[in-house]
């Protein structure tokens, strides 16, 4: 199935991707760079932890993985032919 957002014309997501994102609570102090990079909303802090809301409009850019200062992001690439897809490549 494909998804498309108002919010991002052009982009549309094709489901399936799994669980690409996981979140090290151990690690994670709850500092909110990732909150405060990833332009799709797709976290929130709760009780001092980073937790995903949802990954419905992830562009898979790697940003909150590339920022953590604690490591405490795994990102994997979705698997192949799901996600993220857009009109400019
Ligand atoms: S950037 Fe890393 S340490 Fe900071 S809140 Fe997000 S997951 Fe936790
Ligand atoms: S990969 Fe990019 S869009 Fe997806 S959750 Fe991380 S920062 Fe947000």
């Amino acid at each position: 199935m494909v998804r498309t957002s108002k919010k991002f014309p052009g982009v549309e997501w094709i489901e399936g991707r799994g669980e690409y994102i996981k979140i090290n609570h151990n690690k994670c102090t709850g500092c909110a760079y990732c909150v405060n990079v990833c332009l799709a909303g797709c976290f929130k802090i709760t009780k001092k932890k980073a937790e995903i809301v949802n990954l419905d409009e992830c562009m898979e850019c790697g940003s909150c993985w590339y920022i953590c200062p604690e490591e405490a992001i795994q990102f994997f690439w979705p698997k192949g032919g799901t996600g993220y897809k857009s009109d400019w490549g």
